[in-house]
């Protein structure tokens, strides 16, 4: 009997090959891929005329291959482009790296596809649609809710479903990790149910149902997992001393503005914290641009000036490097004789050998870096303090990894995500929490407007003006769908068109994922000295990247985000004293994706945003927009499902209450589920 723990190999049509492709996702067994889920939903409508296709939109339209179907552009990335026409109009359709199409496709025959239609220098054109040939191909799925998984390359969504299909056939999957009394109270379908009512919901109510069940066990399980590891809770000794130091005055004194009342006050709070009873565990929230950073370096300041180690951990390499610079440059500029040293995955062994001995031997004060930071081979010689910026997980892991080395420093996590209260608790019910309300008195607001596409061209000489004036500009590019390898050649695309656009004299460049990490930097670090005006990025820059003199966000395909993200990506400007601007760009005529986008235009404040971006999207949203960065979930999402979130927190309580060790046998699945829960965040933290 095939059960969640075969490996895919057992299932039909999986040779090594494929086995070796789903590895790259993470799926090795059939429970792996029955818990692969769908990140959304396709329905396929009926076809459009072509002459009516419009820019931005994903369509089916049905005509016959006209003319010759050709191959061209590189022999790295080779472009296969035919026309399709119906009696309205004719289309160009362009497929990226499979050239073999050219053979099955005959002129004349009529092809049936569905693409997402962009704008391209010679008029629109639809990028690497999925073909249906011959076109009856499309009846069977026509108006059928289709899933859309996560992919990559080599990986395609028809290689998912169907393996996920055959799976739930085969396999024997369960009665799943809650008990069947568990199951009556709460009236959930059965596990069977659920799995099947994800991939492939036959009705909406199907895929509420379904999702309900999953949602909570997952919140269930993450909530098990943080009651079951011991240290939470258990307050450590402070055993640090600390000294007030003068030099902070000074140093405050003479930075070029004061710090807001929010920022005093938490400064108070963790000069208190670090000379309390007990080590500090602080997280402090406050919405972009709050000036998290600056509280962040006062608190390393108080430690290093006291003699000990402080360290600073970023989620990416570019946003570490930005603090190393920007921190470096500060203790240069007061005059403050404190070492940095930067430490990052992308180093050099030898360069990490060499950080290692200074950092062991106590020559560098503040460690600033990436996850790399608390790996087990960084001996430090006197850590006192870590500060985690943007970082939502620094959790219970986290801070063994760092007492197996025998370190119970301070701690201190920074978080611009808004959560609100009740639900920060129960997710970091061990940290004590800091709000930074307002943002700093020389900002003058974002002024935002949410424009179609026609508006392109007036932006364009919009930002030539800001430019003209010393300014910068963020354009974030449409998205490609699914196909990640396509990501780049759009960012690359758009760039080249901006730059003839722009003119000689203003530089624009681009910055997407899959470039290299010194290619990254390096563009980074001339954006930053403005020796370059435009920048064309994915969501790449998303996080805290602090570029005061950029006033200009473009954001294309603004109704492909979630309002958090949007929120996110409009705090890179705004951030100096300078006038700055929002630009969402956006080809849907919905009216949600109006009332949506219109709260983004109404609001610059965080929380608001994300609650009334949960008060839209109510719960069971089939198409709507998952947050993303906000904790790393299957399905669950703290803000669209925060009633289930707390349910499961009662549902923990009581179960915890009953049997706190999980020992009864009616839990041993849920037992043994928590254990790999707690087991799995161990390794992830360890990457
Ligand atoms: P975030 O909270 O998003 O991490 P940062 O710490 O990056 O924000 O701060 C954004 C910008 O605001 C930085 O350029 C910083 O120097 C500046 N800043 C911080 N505090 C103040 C303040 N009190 N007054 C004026 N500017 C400030
Ligand atoms: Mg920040």
């Amino acid at each position: 009997m095939i059960n969640e723990y075969s490996k895919i190999g057992v299932l039909k049509g999986i040779g090594e090959k494929t086995e070796q492709i789903f590895g790259k996702v993470g799926i090795a067994t059939v429970g792996d891929l029955i818990r692969y889920y769908p990140h959304r939903y396709e329905v396929y409508e009926d076809p459009v005329p072509i002459g009516e296709v419009q820019e931005g939109h994903t369509v089916t339209v049905t005509g016959a291959i006209y003319g010759r179907v050709s191959v061209g552009g590189s022999p790295r990335m080779q472009i296969t482009t035919l026309y399709v026409k119906d009696l309205t109009g004719t289309l160009k359709v362009i497929w990226f790296r499979m050239p073999f199409l050219r053979s099955t496709l005959a002129r004349g025959g009529v092809i049936t596809l569905r693409g997402r239609v962009i704008r391209k220098r010679d008029g629109l054109v639809m990028e690497h649609p999925e073909m249906f040939y011959p076109s009856a191909k499309y009846e069977e799925k026509r108006h059928t809710l289709w899933p859309v998984y996560p992919l990559t390359s080599g990986l395609t969504n028809n290689m998912v479903t169907k393996a996920v299909k055959q799976a739930l056939e085969v396999c024997d999957v369960g009665t799943g990790i809650l008990s069947d009394r568990f199951v009556e109270a709460y009236r959930f379908v059965s596990y069977k149910d659920a799995l099947c009512g994800i991939h492939f919901p036959e009705t909406k109510d199907e895929y509420i149902r379904a999702r309900e069940r999953l949602v909570f066990e997952e919140f269930l399980l993450f909530i098990l997992s943080l009651r079951m590891t011991k240290v939470k809770k258990e307050r450590v000794k402070n055993h640090y001393c600390f000294r007030e130091q003068p030099e902070i005055e000074e140093f405050l004194l003479r930075l070029p503005f004061e710090l807001t009342n929010g920022q005093k006050e938490v400064w108070r709070e963790i000069r208190q914290d670090m000379t309390g009873v007990h080590v500090m565990s602080r997280l402090v929230q406050g919405d972009v641009g709050s000036g998290k950073t600056i509280v962040a370096l006062l608190a390393m300041l108080y430690a290093g000036l006291n003699g000990f180690q402080a360290a600073m951990m970023a989620p990416t390499e570019v946003l570490a490097r930005q603090h190393y610079e920007n921190i470096t440059h500060m203790l240069l500029e007061y005059g403050i004789s404190l070492r940095t040293e930067l430490l990052t995955g992308s180093m050099t062994a030898k360069e990490k050998r060499e950080a290692y001995a200074r950092i062991a031997a106590g020559e560098a004060d503040f460690i600033i870096g990436t996850h790399a930071l608390i790996q087990e081979k960084v001996e430090y010689k006197n850590l006192a303090l870590v500060v985690t910026d943007e970082q939502h997980r620094f959790g219970v892991r986290q801070r063994e990894m760092l007492a197996a080395k025998g370190l119970y420093p301070h701690i201190l996590v920074m978080s611009a995500t808004p959560i609100p209260r009740t639900l920060a608790i129960i997710l970091y019910g061990d940290l004590d929490i800091s709000v930074i309300k307002e943002l700093p008195k020389n900002r003058l607001p974002i002024k935002n407007c949410v424009v179609d596409t026609s508006y392109r061209t007036t932006a364009y000489h919009f930002m030539k003006k800001q430019i003209a004036q010393g300014r910068q500009c963020y354009v974030i590019c449409p998205m490609v769908e699914e196909n990640e390898t396509t990501e780049a050649e759009n960012v690359i695309d758009y760039t080249e068109q901006l730059q003839a656009e722009m003119g000689d004299s203003i530089s624009v460049q681009y910055l997407h994922g899959r470039m290299k990490q010194n290619e990254k930097d390096r563009i980074m670090e001339a954006f930053g000295k403005n020796e370059i005006q435009v920048l064309v990025s994915t969501t790449v820059i998303e996080v805290g990247i602090d570029v005061p003199n950029a006033t200009v966000m473009m954001i294309e395909n603004a109704e492909r985000f979630g309002l958090a993200q949007l929120h996110q990506l409009r705090g890179r400007v705004g951030r100096g004293s300078h006038q700055s601007y929002c630009i969402f760009i956006s080809a849907s005529k919905s009216k949600e994706t109006k009332e949506r986008l219109e709260i983004l235009n109404k609001s610059n404040d965080g929380f608001f945003i994300a609650s009334e971006d949960l008060r839209l999207r109510g719960p069971g949203d089939l198409f709507g927009i998952r947050q993303s960065g906000t904790l790393d979930f299957g399905l669950a999402d703290v803000f669209q499902d925060s009633g289930l979130l707390q349910r499961a927190n009662e549902a923990a309580e009581e179960l915890l209450l009953e049997d706190p060790h999980l020992q009864k046998e009616e839990h041993r699945m849920l037992k043994k589920a928590v254990e790999h829960t707690v087991a799995a965040v161990a390794l992830e933290t360890t990457l």
